[in-house]
C-alpha cells in the first residue's frame, strides 16, 4: 500500500499518514516501531519529552530500511526554548535517536507567556540551512504565534501539528494553514479513543464495512490532513495503516465534522507548563 505524501512549503515530502508514540515507553516504542515499519509506515512522530527517542531510533536502525526511506519528527520541549538553548537540545535529540538529521523538527508548544518562540524558530532556521532538519515547522500554534513568527522572521513554517479529531475540527486554524501554505498535523486524530464510539461515526463506518478508527482517518485524510494516529496493539496498528480502500462521500465528511465534542488536551492560548 503506498500512503499518498503531502507537499510541505519548502518541498519536502511527508507522509499523510504517519505513526505517534506518545506515552509509550522507550522499549515498547522501539516495538511498536518495529511493527509499524513492518506493516508500512513510514513516518513515526516522537519528542523528548516522551522519553522514546532512543527506542524509536533503534527501531529504525534495526529496520532494514535505509534511513531516508523512513520520515522522523522530534519535537523541541517547553524548558529548551531560546536560541541556544534549542541549539544544545536539538544535539541532545539527534544523539538520542542516533541519526544526523531529523526530517521535521517542530516546537512542541508556543508557550506564549514564556514569549521565546521566534528566537526558538530562527535557531531552527540555522539546523535547517546546516542541513540537519530537512523542514521546521510547530506544533499547538496559535493563529496570533504563527503570524509573529511569519512577521518575524520572514518564514512560515511548514507544519502546525494540533489536537484535531471528530468533536474539535479546527476549522479557524485549518482555513489560516490552507491561506498560508501551512501542513495541518492532526495530533489525538481518534481522541485518544474518545470519537470512536459517536453514533454518526460508527454508522459511516458500519456503511463502508470498515471500523470506526479506519472512518476517523479517512475523514483526516478525505480533509488534507496530516495524521499520526498511535496505538501499540499490532494488530490495531495494521488496522489504522488499512485506509486507502474506501473513500466516504461528502456528506459523510460533513457529517463527521459535525459531531459535537471538546479539547482533550490542554489550551495553547493558557499552557504555559515548562
Ligand atoms: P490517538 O487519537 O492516536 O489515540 C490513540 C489511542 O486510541 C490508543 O492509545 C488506543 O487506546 C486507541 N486506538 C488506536 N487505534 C485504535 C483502533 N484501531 N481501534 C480502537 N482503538 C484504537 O491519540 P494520541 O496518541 O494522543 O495521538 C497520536 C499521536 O499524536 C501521539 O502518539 C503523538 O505522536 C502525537 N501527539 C502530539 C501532541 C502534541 O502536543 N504535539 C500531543 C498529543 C499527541
Amino acid at each position: 500500500m503506498t500512503v499518498p505524501n503531502v507537499k510541505l512549503n519548502n518541498g519536502t515530502p511527508i507522509p499523510q499518514l504517519g505513526f505517534g508514540v506518545w506515552q509509550v515507553p522507550d522499549d515498547g516504542a522501539r516495538d511498536a516501531v518495529a511493527e509499524a515499519l513492518r506493516v508500512g509506515y513510514r513516518s513515526i512522530d516522537t519528542a523528548k519529552v516522551y522519553e522514546n527517542e532512543a527506542g524509536t531510533g533503534r527501531a529504525i536502525a534495526e529496520s532494514g530500511l535505509a534511513r531516508d526511506e523512513v520520515f522522523l519528527t522530534t519535537k523541541l520541549w517547553n524548558s529548551d526554548q531560546g536560541f541556544d538553548e534549542t541549539l544544545r537540545a536539538f544535539d541532545g535529540s539527534l544523539e538520542r535517536l542516533g541519526t544526523d538529521y531529523v526530517d521535521l523538527y517542530l516546537i512542541h508548544w508556543p508557550v506564549l507567556e514564556y514569549d521565546r518562540y521566534v528566537d526558538t524558530f530562527k535557531a531552527f532556521q540555522r539546523i535547517r540551512d546546516e542541513g540537519r532538519a530537512k523542514a521546521i515547522g510547530v506544533s499547538n500554534f496559535t493563529v496570533e504565534a504563527l503570524r509573529r513568527v511569519i512577521d518575524e522572521t520572514g518564514e512560515t513554517p511548514t507544519v502546525n501539528q494540533i489536537e484535531l479529531h471528530p468533536g474539535l475540527p479546527q476549522d479557524e486554524l485549518r482555513a489560516f494553514h490552507a491561506e498560508h501554505g501551512i501542513a495541518t498535523e492532526a495530533w489525538s486524530p481518534l481522541g485518544q479513543g474518545e470519537s470512536l464510539k459517536d453514533p454518526v461515526i460508527t454508522e459511516v463506518a458500519a456503511a463502508h464495512g470498515v471500523t470506526p478508527a479506519q472512518a476517523i482517518l479517512r475523514w483526516h485524510l478525505q480533509l488534507g490532513n496530516v495524521v499520526i494516529p498511535k496505538s501499540v496493539t499490532p494488530a490495531r496498528i495494521a488496522e489504522n495503516f488499512d485506509v486507502f480502500g474506501f473513500e466516504l462521500s461528502a456528506d459523510e465528511v460533513a457529517r463527521i465534522s459535525a459531531v459535537p465534542g471538546q479539547r482533550i488536551g490542554p489550551d495553547p492560548a493558557t499552557f504555559n507548563l515548562r
